[in-house]
């Protein structure tokens, strides 16, 4: 059983691939949050351009996403703050750590989403300062271990 890349203990396929799927869908901003980066990971570039609220995506377009999907290398997500959401917007704080080069840095970001539709949708965030892990620090992965025993 491989483990779903969003940091549940859950098989991917009882996680989130029922959500890239359309089979369902997140039943809260933090589970878009998770979904959103799981998708990253696993390229599905359609399901983030599906789950960014259409009033906040720009010009992006599904091969950009697929783009960036393709050019990085992420580690693992942490949730750092996810406060009860109301019935129709919510805000999630995550640090999403990447690997660039020798070194794991986070993109660090309180994101904003609101419901469309019926549905959760990630809509834009407030990005904090880029961080970088300290070779002692403990590794984001979840092993438990120094970083620098693990994925650094
Ligand atoms: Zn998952
Ligand atoms: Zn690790």
């Amino acid at each position: 059983m491989s483990r779903c890349q969003c940091g549940s203990s859950q098989a991917y396929r009882f996680c989130c691939q029922p959500l890239h799927c359309g089979d369902d869908h997140a039943s809260s901003p933090g589970q878009l949050m998770r979904s959103r980066y799981c998708a990253f990971v696993e390229e599905k570039a359609e399901y983030l351009l599906a789950t960014h609220h259409p009033q906040f995506r720009g010009s992006l377009t599904v091969k950009q996403l697929a783009d960036s999907c393709h050019e990085s290398d992420f580690v693992a997500l942490q949730i750092v703050d996810a406060p009860v959401a109301t019935t129709e917007q919510g805000e999630v704080e995550f640090k999403a750590w990447y690997r660039q080069g020798s070194e794991i840095m986070a993109l660090w970001e309180r994101s904003r989403f609101q419901k469309l539709d019926d549905h959760w949708h990630y809509c834009d965030g407030d990005i904090r300062p880029p961080l970088k892990l300290g070779r002692n620090d403990p590794c984001p992965c979840g092993s438990g271990k120094k970083a620098k025993k693990c994925c650094l």
